[in-house]
C-alpha cells in the first residue's frame, strides 16, 4: 500500500513537472557573457536554470562535467538547415522524393545539435516550418529553429507589394525577415534593390515586431540595409571601413560568415557544381572570397562598437561544422576568444530577440548546455569537439568519457 501511494505520488509529480533536479558539475564554466566561473554547479529544473552555485539538492540526477569546459549552448544566426545533398551526393533539387529529402535533413538537424548548435535561426525556406515545429514538439532531435520562410529579392515586387508579402510572412508564421539586397559573391555582390524597396520590407517588419536580415555584400546595399532599419546585415564580403562606422553607429549588425560557407563549397565542389551559378566562373570567385571575406573581417574587428554575430551560412555538407566559423575567426582572424564565445552565445541570443531565454548561463534561463573536450579559448580547435549537449534541459549526447575526433 505505502508502496503504491509513492507510486502514485512519483507519477503526480511528473505530472505536474516536478522532476528530479539535474546537477551539472564544472570545474571551468564560461557564462557566455564573458564571466569564468570555477569549481561551480549548475542546477537544472525541468528546462531552466535554477541557479548556479549552492549546495546540491537531494535526490539529484549529476553529470559530472568538471573534465570539460562548459559554455551555453552555442547559436548559428544563419543556416540553411534544410539544404543537404542527395542520394547521389549532389546538391538536392526540386526531383528529390519527400521521403529521401526528410531523413537528410533529420541529419542535418542531429550534426547541428551534437556540434553544441542548440539554437539556428534559417533564413529563406518554406519547409522550415514543419520543422521548427517538429522540433519544438520534441519528435526529432535538433536545435531550435527561428525561419523567415521564404526571402524576399529585387523581383518580389515594388515598395507596396513588399509590405503586403512581409505581412504575409508573418501571418504564414515567419520568426523574421530575409531580403536579398546585392547579387551572390559569385556574381560580384552588387546592389539589387532600391532604397524605397528596402524601407518597405525592413519598416513594415520593424511596424510588425519582425526583425529584418539582409543579404548585402556591396558597401551600397548595407548602408541601404542600414539606414532601412534592418537588423542585419550579412556577408558583407566588400564592406569598407566607413560603413561598418556606419553600421556601429545605428546598431546594425554585421554576420560576417568567413569560416563555413565559402570553404564548404571548394571542398564539395563536385556535389554543387553544373547548378545555377555553381559554375567555373561562380567558384572562381568563391575562392577568392575566402581571403577577401578574412580581410574584411579584419578590419571589422577594429570597430570596437561593432555587433558581430555569429553566423556560419551553413549550406548543404556544413551541417555540423558550425563551430568552423569560430575557429577561423580566432586563429585567422586574430578575434580575441572570449569575444568569440561571447559572440556564439549571449550576443547572437540578442540579435534574436531571445537575450533573456537562452545564450547565458544564469538563472532563469534555458537550460542549453555544452561541454567541450578541451577548452576552446585555449585551444581553438577543442570547438570541435563537443561531447555533452543539453537543450532545454534535456541531454542529447553525453560522450564526456569518450571523445570525440576533432577538426582541423
Ligand atoms: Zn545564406
Amino acid at each position: 500500500m505505502k508502496s503504491l501511494l509513492l507510486l502514485l505520488a512519483a507519477a503526480a509529480g511528473t505530472l505536474f513537472g516536478q522532476e528530479r533536479p539535474v546537477v551539472l558539475k564544472t570545474s571551468t564554466l564560461y557564462d557566455g557573457k564573458g564571466n569564468t566561473l570555477h569549481n561551480s554547479i549548475i542546477v537544472v529544473q525541468g528546462s531552466k536554470i535554477a541557479r548556479i552555485g549552492g549546495p546540491v539538492p537531494a535526490n539529484a540526477i549529476t553529470y559530472d562535467l568538471t573534465a570539460l569546459a562548459v559554455t551555453p549552448g552555442w547559436i548559428d544566426t544563419h543556416a540553411h538547415i534544410v539544404n543537404h545533398f542527395d542520394n547521389h551526393n549532389r546538391l538536392a533539387g526540386s526531383d528529390e522524393p519527400a521521403s529521401q529529402a526528410s531523413w537528410h535533413i533529420a541529419e542535418n538537424l542531429v550534426a547541428t545539435l551534437n556540434a553544441g548548435f542548440t539554437t539556428i535561426q534559417s533564413p529563406g525556406a518554406n519547409e522550415d516550418k514543419d520543422l521548427r515545429d517538429a522540433v519544438a514538439r520534441g519528435v526529432i532531435p535538433g536545435p531550435r529553429i527561428l525561419t523567415s520562410l521564404q526571402a524576399l529579392d529585387e523581383k518580389s515586387g515594388d515598395a507596396a507589394r513588399m509590405r503586403e508579402l512581409v505581412r504575409e510572412r508573418k501571418q504564414q508564421g515567419a520568426d523574421f525577415i530575409k531580403l536579398f539586397a546585392s547579387k551572390s559573391i559569385r556574381e560580384g555582390g552588387q546592389i539589387t534593390v532600391s532604397q524605397a524597396q528596402v524601407d518597405a520590407v525592413c519598416g513594415e517588419a520593424r511596424s510588425l515586431g519582425l526583425r529584418t536580415m539582409v543579404h548585402a555584400h556591396s558597401p551600397e546595399s548595407a548602408r541601404a540595409a542600414s539606414l532601412a532599419g534592418c537588423a542585419s546585415v550579412e556577408h558583407g564580403a566588400y564592406l569598407t571601413d566607413d560603413v561598418f562606422d556606419f553600421l556601429a553607429e545605428r546598431g546594425t549588425e554585421y554576420d560576417p560568415n568567413i569560416g563555413l560557407v565559402l570553404q564548404n563549397y571548394l571542398e564539395t565542389k563536385r556535389s554543387y557544381f553544373g547548378i545555377g551559378n555553381y559554375n567555373e566562373e561562380g567558384f572562381a570567385f568563391m575562392e577568392k572570397g575566402v581571403t577577401i571575406t578574412l580581410e574584411t573581417f579584419k578590419k571589422a574587428l577594429k570597430h570596437r562598437n561593432l555587433k558581430i554575430v555569429y553566423g556560419t551560412d551553413a549550406n548543404a555538407g556544413a551541417h555540423g561544422q558550425n563551430y568552423r566559423e569560430f575557429i577561423v575567426r580566432v586563429r585567422d582572424g586574430g578575434q580575441d576568444p572570449m569575444q568569440a564565445l561571447i559572440s556564439a552565445t549571449s550576443l547572437s541570443a540578442q540579435s534574436l530577440n531571445l537575450g533573456k531565454e537562452i545564450g547565458a548561463i544564469e538563472a532563469g534561463m534555458q537550460a542549453d548546455i555544452v561541454g567541450f573536450d578541451g577548452d576552446p579559448l585555449k585551444d581553438v580547435y577543442a570547438a570541435s569537439r563537443a561531447v555533452f549537449v543539453m537543450k532545454g534541459g534535456k541531454v542529447y549526447e553525453n560522450a564526456a568519457k569518450g571523445s570525440k575526433p576533432g577538426w582541423r
